[in-house]
């Protein structure tokens, strides 16, 4: 099973209808609001648990007791790297969550914190598809989103995410620390820092200037910098 990042394919061969996304710039300006707040994201999931079969290991911290209470001890086991007393919720062999019964998941009211800030948009927003291959059921939701252009930022916005997510991927030599090449993580880091790409636009079209991919880095880290 491959963890790498993948482009995401323009053509969506399951042949279901197009799903909106919102108009972009303003998707873009909640989700980095949710992010930064960890407020939970308002995805229009509708019937769709593509997510809960994915083989998706959920972290969840000690401070969500309300969570834990409802989860049964033996499903839940220490996450490696993380803070003290975070768990990992895993998955069945058929990557489907444990918490999931009758295609509904059995402790929405007080599903994990990770669970409700997850947004599969983030992918058509970055570009990126989410890569592995048990993440077949995802990939094919996020080909049916089309996000909207309603105003002139929306789109140069978007290309400014894409263009982020395409330098973290090809450019990764470039930075002093490691870049994730895991698919959410990489597309959260793009809308971190897309105002660096979009400056990089500006500076282009008023005056000609390319800054080298060196100091694309640099810009990038000063940027992270500031949000982390
Ligand atoms: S895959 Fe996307 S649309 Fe489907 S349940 Fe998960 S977040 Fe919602």
């Amino acid at each position: 099973m491959s963890n790498d990042v993948k482009l995401l394919r323009a053509v969506d061969i399951t042949g279901e209808p197009d799903l909106p996304a919102g108009g972009f710039s303003s998707w873009l300006r909640r989700t980095r609001n949710d992010l930064s707040a960890q407020e939970g994201a308002d995805v229009p999931c509708g019937e769709c648990t593509a997510c809960c079969h994915s083989s998706y290991f959920i972290h969840i911290g000690p401070e969500e007791t309300e969570t834990l209470a409802r989860i049964p001890e033996e499903l839940l086991f220490e996450a490696p790297g993380q803070y003290e007393g975070t768990v990992l919720l895993g998955y069945g062999e058929d990557g489907q969550c444990p918490m999931l019964v009758d295609e509904k998941c059995s402790i929405y009211e007080h599903r994990p914190q990770t669970c409700r800030n997850y947004d599969c948009r983030i992918f058509p927003a970055a570009g990126i598809a989410p890569a592995e291959d048990d993440k077949a059921l995802i990939t094919a939701r996020t080909r049916r989103w089309k996000f909207d252009y309603p105003g002139s930022d929306d789109r140069t916005e978007h290309a400014a995410v894409q263009a982020a997510a395409r330098f973290l991927r090809e450019r990764a030599d470039c930075f002093a620390d490691e870049i994730p090449t895991n698919a959410i993580q990489l597309s959260i880091l793009a809308l971190k820092v897309y105002h660096v790409f979009l400056q990089i636009h500006e500076a282009r079209e008023e005056s000609g200037t390319t800054p080298s991919d060196l100091d694309v880095a640099r810009l990038v880290e000063k940027a992270l910098a500031k949000v982390e």
